[in-house]
């Protein structure tokens, strides 16, 4: 037994489709997550299923739930990411559902598929809206490879009208900003823009040594980096190395298995369970790892 905790929700990562429309030079899409090509073979009805036995599991009062002894909490955030999950038909629908059965929905999109009628569509089920905002500038976003095969991308100011726009539309929702420093985009000036979207919480993250050797920064730089902005930005602002989000997330991906990212010296390996169809959620959660710790100190930061 335990001393529970006390936190206002608890997180679970649904990682719904691994195809991206950006092909960021860091990210681990493009390694897949287990060499096969996608996701996207799921109706909704076979993601809403999935999100309902999710949902029933992690209630606090099932006594199978691994995370019921360790943590006191009522609400249940389900954070929706990928790949670019706004590239999933339908993925209104989805977030409807999870909201209409009790989850806390919430996304991290690259924003580029983040159109008005989106906003419209999806904006009053989001509890969070997550952007991954990775340059500032039209060479600095190419060189990152956050932008499509014809070098499209969601500027600026699309972003801002979007952020303005899904705030109206759902005053509740929180706004949070995910930044990878590196070469590529260590001298852009962030300053304007993350006053203008004023989100809630702003993380910058340097990114795993091992996607690091090409284009990653010195501690020294990723420092010198941060320290432009933490006062400034001391109320939203959170600093996280790459092996502190190691085994920190519960992850799910959409034909009902948990994953996690495990980190040796020089490469990281996916760990993935079994089906939850072939042995039960419970047994399938105790087959990857799970720091406990590390998961509630990024509750807040998720
Ligand atoms: S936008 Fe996100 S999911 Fe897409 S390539 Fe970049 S880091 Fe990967």
């Amino acid at each position: 037994m335990y001393n529970k905790q006390k936190v206002k929700e608890i997180v679970i990562n649904y990682l719904i489709t691994d195809v991206c429309d950006y092909h960021c030079k860091h990210c681990f899409t493009d390694i897949d997550f287990d060499g096969k090509p996608n996701y996207m073979g799921h109706s909704v009805e076979d993601h809403c299923n999935l999100i309902k036995r999710l949902y029933d599991f992690f209630q606090p009062d099932n006594p199978n739930n691994p995370l019921g002894n360790r943590l006191d909490y009522s609400q249940i955030r389900l954070n929706v990411t990928g790949g670019e999950p706004l590239l999933v038909p339908n993925i209104d629908l989805i977030f409807a559902f999870a909201s209409k059965i009790g989850f806390n929905p919430s996304i991290i999109t690259n924003a580029n598929n983040l159109s008005e009628d989106m906003v419209l569509r999806i904006g009053p089920h989001l509890r969070q809206l997550g952007i991954s905002l990775y340059a500032c500038t039209r060479e600095s976003q190419i060189e990152f490879g956050a932008v499509t095969r014809h070098n499209k991308y969601a500027s600026l100011d699309n972003v801002r009208e979007r952020v303005a726009m899904i705030r109206k539309v759902n005053p509740n929702i929180r706004v949070k900003i995910n930044t990878i420093i590196t070469k590529f985009n260590y001298n852009d000036d962030f300053t304007q823009i993350i006053e203008d979207l004023n989100p809630e919480k702003w993380t910058l993250i340097k990114p795993l040594e091992f996607y690091n050797r090409e284009m990653g920064v010195s501690f020294e730089d990723f420092n010198a980096f941060t320290d432009r902005y933490k006062e400034k930005f001391k109320h939203c602002l959170t600093i996280e190395l790459g092996d502190s989000f190691v085994e920190a997330f519960i992850m799910v991906l959409p034909d009902g298995r948990f994953f996690s990212c495990e980190v040796t010296d020089d490469t990281g390996n996916n760990t993935y369970s079994q089906k939850f169809d072939d042995i039960g959620m419970e047994k399938a959660f105790y087959e990857v790892f799970v720091n406990y710790r590390k998961y509630q100190d990024h509750l807040y930061i998720m």
